[in-house]
């Protein structure tokens, strides 16, 4: 797959191009590309673009877009990922690099009870969705919501499947019977506990505004994984 440059919508204007400095430095410096050589850019809002360069320089690159194309590389549907706030962000963020090239649209961090930490060093995870959106080759940044708790989070879901993961649940609400089972539009919102899990009390909350429980399999998953196996299932159902 050939290079993706990030292009925000700031850095075009008419037909013209300017790649934003650390991209162009990359383009130029790293990749070696010289003016009159064809790049590809997309803008974190579904924009794809081919560029054929006309003017480099050692922070430079600009071009003139040649073609463009919609929702490159995007899902037909859009999926929510709740997932707690992680003790370790390594893990969370190991979860947010998988969750760009597994067609998720959106990630909120979630407190809840049993969450202990209560802040995600946010840059670096914007850094991570940039690099993940250009390396798997889609054209939409996954929607970073802020650290928001589990009840503000549920006062605003909105009318799609709905589903928590829960280790304790039984083998009728697997992931795929919750999915085949399911004929509405293709939007889900899904949550994940932390390393504790969902008290009961959070366990009766989200089913009272309409989650339904979805175990993963017999196996106690660490969070990450458990997030990234759903989003592989939804993937993976609804592609
Ligand atoms: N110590 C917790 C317990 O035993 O209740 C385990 C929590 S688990 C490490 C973290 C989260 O991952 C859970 O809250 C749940 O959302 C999800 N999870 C882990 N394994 C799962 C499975 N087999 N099925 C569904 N969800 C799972």
């Amino acid at each position: 797959m050939t290079t993706l440059y990030y292009l925000p919508k700031a850095h075009i204007s008419g037909n013209l191009a300017s790649l934003p400095q650390e991209e162009a430095h990359h383009a130029v410096s790293v990749v070696r590309h010289k003016a009159g050589d064809m790049v590809y850019a997309v803008d974190g809002e579904g924009g794809w673009y081919q560029i054929r360069l006309s003017r480099v320089g050692k922070r430079v690159a600009e071009g003139e877009i040649l073609d463009t194309q919609v929702e490159y590389g995007e899902p037909t549907y859009k999926l929510t990922v709740g997932l707690a706030v992680l003790k370790n962000q390594k893990r969370f963020d190991l979860f947010v690099e998988k969750a760009a090239e597994l067609g998720v649209s959106r990630i909120v961090p979630l407190i809840t009870s049993r969450t202990e930490k209560k802040k995600l060093k946010e840059e670096r995870v914007r850094k991570i969705l940039r690099a993940a959106m250009k390396q798997c080759g889609r054209s939409r940044l996954i929607e970073l919501s802020e650290v928001c708790l589990l009840n503000t989070f549920l006062n605003d879901v909105s009318d799609s499947l709905l589903l928590c993961c829960h280790e304790r649940e039984k083998a009728e609400s697997a992931l795929y019977r919750r999915l085949e089972d399911y004929s509405g539009e293709r939007e889900a919102t899904v949550i994940v506990g932390p390393e504790g899990g969902f008290t009961d009390e959070e366990i009766e909350q989200v089913q009272s505004v309409g989650f339904k429980l979805t175990s993963l399999g017999t196996r106690r998953l660490r969070a990450e994984t458990a997030a990234i196996a759903v989003s592989t299932g939804v993937m993976l159902h609804w592609s």
